[in-house]
């Protein structure tokens, strides 16, 4: 069994793992958005007839031929195994040829169905797509193979529902996956079933993401509740506006509880909303609160004729409105003191300008490590608005990514023989920061498109 990663060795996001014996598995297929940024942007995007060319050409997609749609030559690979719903590991499975299957969560699956739902139809969507892959989805405890190996699923804590690490049994050995994770967050438990499995099945050879091996910080969920929760009864009677990625589950549950506790009615944006109604879909998987009035309402913004006239929004949104309690700027702007705004992306502050909240007003951003080219913040542009509506600016978050300590205490509670790190700018630590804390593990550095020898 070799394995070779062409996205995500020594860097953040993207993560493209092969691992090949007789058959061939990759691990996540992600967008790498430091790799597409080089090239492209909001006005210069790869041409639609050409989408797979100018990815290969720039880089941002690994050159493999049988890999993509459009490519008549046997199938590379017979399968891509997605971790969890974040673009920059499952974004560009959406180019696999449809008849390569891929393998994700049940809730995954509906996650990207809430995200590719609000977006004009794209080549680079994964369900909503004229393409019809071959899609086959799983759940912790569900065992699937692939050739003649045996992939185990097991749900793990990060900052997105639904997200997965593997366990793969191979011929030669035993080797997991750990995607994204943490163990500070509401659900740790479920890092700690992965690490139980991994252990079980006596690990030898750990992929582990590394994003934040030099950080020993960690802001539990609790602690943002808690510090979010102050900022609100600080403002008494003004309107306080939070924002947190639609995307968050655990972040807007913690908002939902500071607004029941400070007495406010939480209106959140319409595509947390969607991403709700989704989850609804999950059933007993998941629960998800329901949306109420005076207590969970969704807020309505204006859109092109600025008249809330059903004209003016998109399908999904007029179809969404249908169902759930909404209120509009005005009233929030009439009862700003009654109300907490939850807008899912910091550019959505230009809205305030018509709800105009009172001076001083918190304006709190509580989103995680940038997943989409539209959450990289444009901080500056921020700040100029805070600025001129008068807002009082907070940063309060809780990484969806495991401190040094829990990572160094997974590795050790594992003990693999190899480690490779992925999803890691510092990967260079590994090694030290092990033999520092007597754990007797090879770590192997992955180098882009290298194939390295497992077992
Ligand atoms: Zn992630």
């Amino acid at each position: 069994m070799k394995t070779t990663v062409y996205g995500g060795a020594g860097k953040i996001g993207g993560n493209k793992i092969l691992l090949e014996s007789e058959s061939r598995i990759f691990l996540d297929f992600g967008v790498d958005f430091n790799g597409k940024s080089k090239f492209f942007s909001t006005f210069l995007q790869p041409r639609r007839f050409s989408l797979v060319k100018d990815y290969i050409l720039t880089g941002v997609l690994p050159n493999i031929e049988g890999l993509y749609i459009h490519d008549l030559s046997r199938p590379f690979a017979d399968a891509v195994v997605i971790s969890h719903g974040h673009i920059d590991h499952y974004g560009h499975a959406s180019l696999i040829r449809k008849d390569i299957p891929i393998h994700l969560g049940e809730t995954t699956k509906l996650l990207i169905q809430a995200r590719e739902n609000t977006k004009p139809k794209s080549p680079e969507h994964l369900i909503h797509t004229e393409r019809q892959h071959k899609i086959h989805t799983f759940k912790t405890g569900e065992v699937f193979k692939i050739g003649d190996n045996v992939v185990h699923p097991v749900h793990v804590d990060h900052s997105i529902p639904a997200s997965y690490g593997f366990v793969v049994e191979t011929d030669g050995g035993v080797l997991a996956y750990s995607g994204d994770l943490r163990l500070h967050g509401p659900k740790a438990q479920m890092t700690q079933d992965f690490v139980e499995k991994c252990v079980d099945k006596k690990v030898e050879v750990l992929i582990i993401e590394g994003t934040r091996i030099n950080d020993d910080k960690t802001t539990s969920e609790e602690k943002v509740e808690k510090m979010i929760g102050e900022i609100a009864w600080n403002a008494a009677d003004k309107l306080v506006i939070v924002v947190a990625a639609m995307m968050d589950f655990d972040r807007l549950n913690t908002v939902l509880k500071v607004a029941e506790t400070t007495g406010r009615i939480a209106a959140i944006s319409v595509h947390h909303a969607n991403v709700l109604e989704y989850l609804r879909k999950a059933g007993r998987r998941i629960s998800v609160p329901d949306m109420e009035e005076g207590r969970l309402v969704a807020f309505l913004e204006k859109k092109r004729t600025g008249t809330y006239s059903k004209n003016d929004y998109p399908r999904w949104m007029t179809e969404l409105l249908n169902k759930v309690p909404t209120v509009t700027e005005g009233t929030i702007s009439r009862n700003q003191r009654k109300y907490l705004l939850v807008l899912s992306k910091a550019e959505d502050i230009i809205t305030l300008s018509d709800i105009k909240p009172e001076k001083g007003s918190p304006f709190v951003l509580s989103t995680s490590e940038p997943h989409s080219e539209e959450q990289i913040l444009e901080m500056d542009k921020i700040e100029n608005w805070v600025n001129l509506l008068e807002l009082r600016f907070y940063h309060v978050h809780s990484s969806g990514h495991a401190s040094q300590t829990d990572l160094l205490n997974i590795i050790e509670r594992i003990q693999p023989k190899k480690v490779i790190p992925i999803h890691t700018e510092m990967q260079e630590l590994f090694p030290k920061l092990l033999q520092q804390k007597g754990i007797d593990a090879e770590v192997i550095f992955p180098e882009h498109g290298r194939a390295i020898n497992l077992f």
